[in-house]
């Protein structure tokens, strides 16, 4: 897909092709503006800690508090665009077949038991899906050494639009960004074979609303028969490698809330859940102290001003949150290329998400 970017003029350009820069892309396309998508790491590279899109797990599981009604609108417009159904939602509360069960009844040391139906996003899945809806819709997406800086992405684009920083991780070292409240969390998973598991089940230690915090086991079982089991969150680790201790920690921990991943149809006796591992995933979390970053700063590079708008800093929410990001994303990058007098995007094109 190199080669292109002559193609296109003045460009929005995008740097980073994680689910947060391809839905980012996708949505400026919808709106009608021509999109240059620059990353060095892309969909179907190997499985790599610092591109965290294609580690996790990825459930729709808010953790937005109450009181914050940004990160709440960010997961709701996430959920009524990727959810079959109809619905308004309130979290998670208002989440289809939400129950709140016995407290009377509910196993020694749980104070509380909740059900309900939510979505599982298959990363292997969906980023191939949003790169064929991003190239359906004209927009270029090309292979970039790492960048250095934000300028740098003037070389595949003179003049362009607007460029929207979705780089991740990658916030903490470019040159014009250099955000230091940006690290990784860390996060070990394993991959199952077990088609028999058709129910998620989440188990929170401390307080699930507001944050992150806390320990949390959960089993997310796909549509594919694949079944991650986890987690961990290990601040400012940047170990790459599994390790065998959390392994067998959240294998402990995945029997303890979910045993029946040890019993296959027809099985007598339970089997080891090592002999079902497809796969021992590491990810780096991209975590900001402030949460998201989603607003426009006008960035002199080379000299020159440009639009520089920021989408980044996600933890571990950015597949629950990427659609209202990515609509905030594409209405700042609108607003700001309107108030510099730069014209205004062409048609608008419609395509299913
Ligand atoms: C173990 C684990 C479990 C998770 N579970 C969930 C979950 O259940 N639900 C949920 O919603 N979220 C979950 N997450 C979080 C979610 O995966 C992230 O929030 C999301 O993937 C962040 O996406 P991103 O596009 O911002 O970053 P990334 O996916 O990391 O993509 C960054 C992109 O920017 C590019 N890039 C970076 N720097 C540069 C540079 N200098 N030059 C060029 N390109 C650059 C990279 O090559 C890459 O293409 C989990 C994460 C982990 C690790």
């Amino acid at each position: 897909m190199s080669g292109f970017a002559h193609a296109l003029p003045s460009p929005v350009v995008v740097v980073g092709a994680g689910c947060i820069g391809l839905s980012t892309g996708v949505e400026l396309l919808r709106r009608g503006y021509p999109v240059l998508l620059l990353a060095h790491q892309l969909p179907g590279d190997a499985l790599s800690p610092d591109f965290a899109s294609t580690a996790a797990g990825a459930h729709h599981l808010s953790f937005a508090d109450a009181s914050d009604w940004r990160q709440r609108y960010f997961d709701i417009k996430t959920f009524e665009r990727l959810y079959r159904g109809d619905l308004h939602l309130r979290l998670l509360e208002e989440l289809p077949d939400f129950r709140i069960h016995d407290a009377t009844r509910v196993p020694e040391g749980i104070d509380h038991v909740v059900s309900f139906s939510s979505m599982t996003i298959e990363p292997a899945r969906y980023l191939p899906h949003l790169v064929r809806t991003f190239a359906s819709l004209g927009g270029i997406m090309q292979r970039v050494p790492r960048l250095a800086s934000l300028a740098d992405a003037r070389k595949y684009a003179k003049a362009p639009l607007a460029i929207v920083n979705c780089t991740g991780l990658g916030a903490c070292d470019l040159a014009e960004v250099q955000d230091k409240t940006v690290h990784p969390v860390r996060g070990q998973v394993l991959a199952l074979r077990a088609p028999w598991i058709k129910t998620g089940w989440t188990r929170q230690v401390g307080s699930l609303s507001g944050g992150e915090g806390g320990e949390r086991t959960y089993v997310i079982p796909r549509a594919s028969g694949e079944v991650i089991i986890g987690g961990t969150r290990e601040v400012d680790d940047w170990e790459t490698q599994p390790r065998d201790a959390t392994t067998q920690d959240i294998i402990r921990r995945a029997l303890e809330i979910c045993p029946s991943l040890a019993r296959p149809p027809g099985s007598t006796e339970p089997v080891d859940l090592e002999s079902l591992i497809t796969g021992k995933v590491v990810g780096f979390r991209p975590t900001r102290d402030a949460g998201i970053r989603l607003e426009a700063e006008k960035v002199a590079l080379d000299g020159k001003d440009e639009i520089v708008v920021h989408n980044y800093g996600h933890g571990g929410y950015g597949w629950q949150s990427m659609w209202g990001c990515a609509e905030e994303a594409a209405r700042i990058v609108g607003e700001e290329v309107r108030k510099a007098g730069k014209g205004q995007p062409g048609v608008l094109i419609r395509a299913k998400l």
